[in-house]
């Protein structure tokens, strides 16, 4: 029988003790001491840390924190500066509209981040999870805080039975009616570590967890049955050319309409991507192409392969040449290191 205060008492316990220390988090030792988070700290690290780790997003963190100190900062910025700043952390609409939740908070709020869940809402690039999160940490609103890590915690404890994600709002509500006003900052964080550090996808170490005694799936010996997912569609395959034109070490790029997937970004030329391998000979330069084998990159939706070709030239053509290969994407990253093997 689940006790949901003794749960909450149990986990802040736990997250007093043993909850992680980041460095935009602030610890609940240290709150007491008067330190209060910011809230463009903890936006950027939301938003950075989505669909990665913590450790892959952490030096992101840390170079835009030392790159842009405050919001104005970044909204003053080059977009452009921004973008190549992103290059690595994958889904690049997050950077564009990054720096334009940056310009609404500059120009709408007089630079001040908001902290309310509502107005949150209401600014770009912001959905209901960093609303949620900002919020309870930042103005002790208690808000119900959802990620997948909480997902999966929540899922286990009560052995949630509704496939996923059709299920995700009855978990979501479930999840809810452990919200309460006490410290719903640090439930949350406590929450998610939870998720992140014990009740870990495939070997949760229940003995180590707060929850353990009120913990169905454990009881069950069932923990990793849950969250229940419907099976995924296997995602399809898109095929096309990637070129790699160099010339005095420096490689051709070019940029990406604003507009769809890695929009704004620079990348190497490629073909159109279809269904099915489409025809080499329609390449958009005319050389001695030398063909350098497949690289493949998955997306959201789908999955990349792209034959890569390379070719050196002693005059440079009209376009944007680079020598250094960070700033861009990691799908065109593979690209000009298959070219260059
Ligand atoms: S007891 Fe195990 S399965 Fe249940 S919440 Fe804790 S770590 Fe997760």
């Amino acid at each position: 029988m689940h006790n949901v205060l003794d749960m909450r008492t149990a986990l802040l316990r736990w997250y007093d003790d043993q909850g992680r220390t980041l460095p935009w988090r602030v610890r609940p030792e240290d709150r007491v001491r008067g330190i209060v988070p910011n809230p463009y700290a903890i936006w950027l690290s939301e938003v950075m840390s989505q669909q990665t780790t913590l450790a892959h997003a952490t030096p992101y963190w840390e170079a835009y924190r030392s790159a842009f100190p405050t919001v104005v900062d970044l909204a003053n910025a080059d977009r452009e500066v921004i973008l190549s700043m992103w290059a690595g952390l994958g889904y690049y609409a997050r950077a564009r509209n990054l720096h334009k939740c940056a310009g609404v908070v500059r120009d709408e709020h007089r630079g001040v981040f908001p902290t309310d869940e509502k107005t949150l809402l209401s600014l770009p690039g912001i959905g209901p999870y960093t609303a949620a999160t900002i919020a309870a940490i930042c103005a002790d609103e208690a808000t119900n805080i959802v990620d997948g890590n909480v997902e999966r915690v929540i899922s286990r404890s009560f052995a949630y039975a509704s496939p996923l994600p059709k299920g995700r709002k009855g978990l979501r509500d479930l999840a809810g009616t452990l919200v309460r006003a006490d410290r719903p900052g640090d439930y949350g964080q406590a929450l998610m570590d939870l998720g992140a550090t014990i009740c870990s996808p495939k070997n949760p170490t229940c003995l180590l967890c707060p929850w353990q005694t009120w913990c169905v799936a454990h009881a069950q010996g069932e923990e990793t049955k849950y969250p229940i997912k419907t099976k995924k569609k296997q995602i399809p395959v898109r095929y096309g050319y990637g070129y790699v034109l160099q010339c005095s070490g420096e490689i051709l790029v070019e940029r990406r309409p604003d507009k769809g997937l890695l929009g704004g970004m620079l990348g190497s030329p490629t073909s159109a991507w279809g269904d099915k391998p489409t025809d080499h000979s329609a390449a958009p330069m005319k050389r001695n192409w030398e063909a350098k084998g497949e690289i493949r990159h998955v997306f959201t939706h789908f999955e990349l392969r792209l034959e890569v070709f390379t070719a050196e030239i002693d005059q440079r053509v009209d376009g944007e040449w680079v020598s250094d290969i960070s700033g861009l994407p990691t799908v065109f990253r593979k690209v000009v290191e298959a070219g260059l093997a």
